[in-house]
């Protein structure tokens, strides 16, 4: 059966650990039989090739370690996957005998090299999951999900690894969690793991990420794990040892999707009047927005501009020091003014140019 499928039966998280790199057979062997102990972790990772930022970092043993990573899976018993990044990486992989394989960050954001890699792997009976771009795009993410599946690869996972962001105070790579929710919106067949470490880029940041991916009904988890983590050659502040993994998982508190029957009717109940509050607000936004037509017809009529900077500042300013009035952030206050604003220049400027709209 596909594992996108067995996911669904599986008690979550399903967890994938092992190095960032493979660095030696001995350490890749080691790390893999400690995390194989633990006997809670599903699947076995390791990079072979590395896509590094920067060229002078370790780029990865290359094929020479596939066996190695084949050799950890037969020991343990446990399934292993690498990534990989083009064709020749695929042939090689197939040919040491790997079911499953990574697409990473850097490379689900070209879509040349992802049909590339798809194509490579048509006909071929294996699992894909498929990191989100470096960027926040949601459609480039979507797209490479589809490219797969058109040549017949249909065993597909996501993997949330966060996205860039020019010197962030706290992540690695900003989680952006809106992302893959909305993934999950879309094609709610796909399993999403969240990877905790290049998201938060430090060991202290995998758990409160892990727990928030589990809040959020992730199916699972990629942690990076490394005999001696502060050693490691490459990623070596978020890696963990075997032991730091299982304190992690047992750490998690893990909610059930599945309500009580009287705590659902609550929820239901204060949904109703969530949503007829929605309606409400919606009535009210329409009914705002024919004054502001009206408005606009005057302004025609006078031959005055749409925006009038000074009263436009003074609304915002007035609104913004009410925030707190409301338990509102400035920020969320300021996002649903600017919103308002610009439908309402909308509805003013098909009024005030009726021909050129
Ligand atoms: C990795 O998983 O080691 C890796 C290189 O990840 P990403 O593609 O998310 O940067
Ligand atoms: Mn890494």
């Amino acid at each position: 059966m596909n594992l996108k499928d067995q996911i669904k039966n599986i008690e979550r998280p399903f967890v994938i650990a092992g190095p960032c790199s493979a660095e030696t057979e001995e350490q890749v062997l080691k790390i893999c039989q400690d995390i194989a102990a633990l006997g809670s972790i599903h699947m076995l990772r390791a990079g072979i090739w590395k896509p590094r930022t920067r060229p002078n970092s370790f780029e990865g043993v290359g094929s020479e370690a596939l066996p190695w990573l084949i050799k950890a899976g037969e020991v343990t018993g446990l399934p292993v996957i690498t990534e990989v990044a083009n064709k020749e990486h695929v042939e090689a992989a197939l040919k040491a005998g790997f079911k499953n394989l990574w697409i990473g960050a850097r490379t689900t954001v070209n879509p040349f090299t992802v049909q590339e890699i798809a194509e490579a792997l048509a006909g071929s009976d294996v699992t894909v999951m498929i990191k989100n771009p470096v960027n926040p795009d949601l459609q480039l993410w979507l797209g490479a999900f589809e490219r797969f599946e058109k040549e017949g690869i249909n065993d597909l996972l996501a993997i949330h690894r966060g996205f860039s962001f020019y010197n962030h105070a706290k992540y690695r790579n900003v989680p952006n969690w809106e992302i893959p929710i909305a993934l999950k919106e879309n094609r709610p067949d796909i399993p999403i793991i969240c990877d905790p470490s290049h998201i938060g880029g430090t060991r202290e940041l995998l758990m409160p990420i892990s727990q928030k991916a589990m809040d959020l009904n992730f199916d699972g988890l990629m942690i990076e794990t490394h005999p001696n983590p502060a050693e490691a050659w490459s990623d070596a502040k978020q890696q963990v040892t075997a032991e730091g993994l299982e304190k992690i998982l047992d750490s998690l508190v893990l909610r059930s999707q599945q309500l009580d029957q009287n705590v659902l009717n609550v929820i239901e109940d204060m949904r109703e009047k969530v949503l007829s509050l929605d309606d409400h607000l919606f009535e009210l936004l329409g009914e705002r927005m024919k004054i502001s037509e009206e408005i606009g017809q005057l302004k025609r009529e006078n031959n005055i501009t749409i925006l009038q900077h000074e009263h436009w500042k003074k609304v915002i300013a007035a609104r913004l020091s009410k925030s707190d009035d409301f338990n509102l952030t400035e920020r969320f206050v300021r996002q649903i003014m600017d919103a308002i604003h610009q439908e309402s220049i909308r509805h003013q400027t098909r009024v005030m140019n009726p021909d050129k709209n």
